[in-house]
């Protein structure tokens, strides 16, 4: 962060501070919100952490998590820390339209704002900024922030945790967007104490009855393979909703399972929700996701994982994704 003397020095006496992350909030948002959190507690400021959306109930354990505001339960909350902020850090995503309302809040406020997050083309809408696309979570740079900061011994375990919670589950337990300094840092964060073992057994395993049922009606009777673009897709409409009951969170992973298909490098998981039919993408090598998202589902994300979203029916969204498929083929079958 090229500015960063200058926040010190606006941070260096006790201020109100809203960190808020996006929708559907993944290890890596709640991580790095947290993380920051209790970073900047320990300098006498009082912090708020908010989502637009619950986080899965995998997450609860991590400290303080229930002191979250969510919009969606508490707007009024919500609007009013955000108004009475002298700051407000924005966490793992790109543009204000990622947190709803919260967005069309932040953008009324004239107090300055941070954003830390490792997505492709951030929105300019921050005075303060650490993006790294290279970076494999928001996390990875929450702990580079603390140490621009020059407040690295103020890490401890709790903190540690957090940031251990984002990096394992946004590089899908170390696989992807891994890098030498990566290491090095969770290697740091060990050494500070981070049970990386129970941490794991917490997030993954921590499955109910019914997710793992739902998981296996997905892939028995709602998985379609396209073999001739190495593309497979799964969708669940509104009477699996209602049939498996299905809650934020329960969907959380499924569109991965595709892509343990030897032939499949594009996967997409498409869901009816209430107002919106969601598309879920993921890709394995170089072949890159994130076009198609943004290109043709105001969507966007990461080369390997991406995700979009649209008005019309799941009948449309599953039509244009096929659609799309065919103006890939050759990049699909290169990569
Ligand atoms: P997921 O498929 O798990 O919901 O999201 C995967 C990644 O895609 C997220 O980390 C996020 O960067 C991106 N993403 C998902 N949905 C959207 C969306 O509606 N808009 C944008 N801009 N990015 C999204
Ligand atoms: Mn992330």
């Amino acid at each position: 962060m090229e500015n960063i003397t200058e926040l010190k020095e606006f941070l260096s006496v006790p201020k109100y501070i809203s960190i808020i992350s996006h929708r559907n909030p993944d290890g890596d948002a709640i991580g790095s919100s947290l993380g920051l959190y209790h970073f900047l507690n320990k300098f006498g400021h009082t912090v708020r952490v908010m989502f637009p959306s619950e986080y899965p109930a995998g997450f609860e354990w991590m400290e303080d998590a229930k002191k979250i505001l969510i919009y969606d339960i508490e707007q009024d909350d919500v609007k009013d820390t955000l108004e009475r902020s002298d700051i407000v850090f924005c966490l793992d995503f790109n543009s204000l339209d990622r947190i709803d309302k919260s967005g069309e809040i932040i953008n009324s406020l004239t107090v300055p704002k941070v954003l830390i997050d490792h997505h492709l083309d951030p929105e300019p809408f921050a005075e303060y900024q650490l993006s790294d696309i290279t970076a494999s979570s928001t996390c990875e740079l929450v702990y580079r922030f603390i140490c621009d900061f020059g407040e690295k011994e103020k890490l401890d375990e709790t903190i540690a945790s957090c940031i251990y919670t984002g990096i394992v589950t946004d590089t899908g337990s170390f696989r992807f967007s891994t890098s030498p300094r990566l290491f090095r840092v969770v290697a740091d964060l060990v050494e500070l104490g981070v049970d990386d073992y129970t941490i794991q057994i917490k997030i993954f395993n921590t499955l109910n009855e019914k997710q793992l049922r739902l998981l296996g009606h997905c892939l028995a009777r709602r998985m379609e393979i396209l073999p001739e673009f190495q593309a497979g897709i799964i969708v669940l409409n509104k009477k699996d909703y209602e049939n498996y009951d299905i809650k934020r969170g329960d969907t959380e992973g499924i569109v991965n399972y595709l892509l343990m298909l030897k032939d499949v490098k594009v996967a997409a998981f498409i869901t009816e929700q209430p107002t919106i039919v969601k598309i879920s993408l993921r890709s394995k090598g170089d072949f890159s996701v994130q076009e198609i998202a943004s290109k043709y589902f105001n969507g966007g994300g990461h080369k390997n994982a991406s995700g979009g979203y649209s008005f019309k029916s799941l009948g449309w969204m599953i039509h244009r994704f096929k659609e799309v498929l065919p103006k890939y083929k050759e990049q699909l079958l290169q990569s």
